[in-house]
């Protein structure tokens, strides 16, 4: 529904709403906010001053991207990175931040989006000679920095002479085809810390960050960041 593609902006905020669960149906819960893009509204139950006469205040918000639970992961990936995905190959840094509260759908979508684009960056890299792709894994949990790719190994961030920060010791794995990036990354999410919230039983409480390094001729050519944050409501463990 008329949207803009993140190549428009510097940053493109998008915001899904996920359909509602059978066991919130069966718990009697409404569905109290409508997507329609940019828009999104929040319907509010509220009781008048005379204590009795119901009404619902409508309360709009709006955002470069609004889906809605009619439209898929491919909709939002069409118009969130999917555009910016070449320039990792030509010195650019595609990041994307999935944020919200627990079980509101930030891993379904991460998941989806990965599989979307590391497909098309396979399908884009025989446009260019000598490419090479290297995967890391870390998640941060409780104020700690883990290596999903080597054991949950404890890493250091640090800060380097330029101001840059820099993961120490982070396991690099070299992916030589699209499914062998899945596999590295479904490998990263298995061992990822989760914990059982009211909301979903196996939702993700740790911030995990899967980085695609991409290399051209020996050379960084750029890389995609995906960031699948802990739940918003620990949002003081960031
Ligand atoms: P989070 O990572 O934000 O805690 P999840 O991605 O684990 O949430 O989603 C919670 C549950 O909701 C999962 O079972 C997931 O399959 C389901 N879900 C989330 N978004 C959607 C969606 N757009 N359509 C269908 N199911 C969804």
């Amino acid at each position: 529904m008329n949207h803009v593609s993140a190549t428009e902006m510097n940053i493109c905020i998008c915001v899904r709403k996920r359909p509602l669960f059978d066991k919130e149906y069966q718990a009697g819960e409404i569905d109290a906010c409508s997507a329609s893009n940019p828009r999104v509204v929040v319907h509010e139950p509220k009781i008048k001053v005379d204590g009795i006469t119901k009404y619902v205040n409508d309360i709009n918000f709006k955002f470069d991207n609004t889906f809605n639970e009619n439209e898929n992961s491919q909709d939002l990936y069409q118009f969130s990175i999917r555009d910016l995905l070449p320039s990792i190959f030509t010195n650019g840094i595609v990041t994307c931040f999935a944020y919200g509260q627990t079980g509101s759908g930030k891993t379904f979508t991460v998941n989806a989006i990965t599989k979307y684009a590391i497909n098309d960056i396979f399908k884009q890299a025989q446009n260019h000679t000598n490419v090479e792709f290297f995967m890391s894994m870390f998640e941060i949990y409780g104020g700690k920095c883990m290596d999903l790719l080597n054991n949950k190994a404890k890493l250091q961030i640090l800060e380097d002479k330029n101001n840059k920060i820099q993961v120490y010791g982070l396991e690099e794995k070299q992916a030589y085809s699209a499914s062998e990036v899945q596999q590295i990354i479904d490998y990263g999410h298995s061992i990822r810390t989760t914990h059982q919230t009211a909301a979903n039983d196996t939702s993700s409480r740790s911030h995990a960050i899967s980085q695609l390094y991409v290399k051209v001729n020996g050379k960084f050519a750029g890389k995609l960041l995906l960031v699948d944050l802990a739940g918003s409501e620990r949002a003081a463990d960031c």
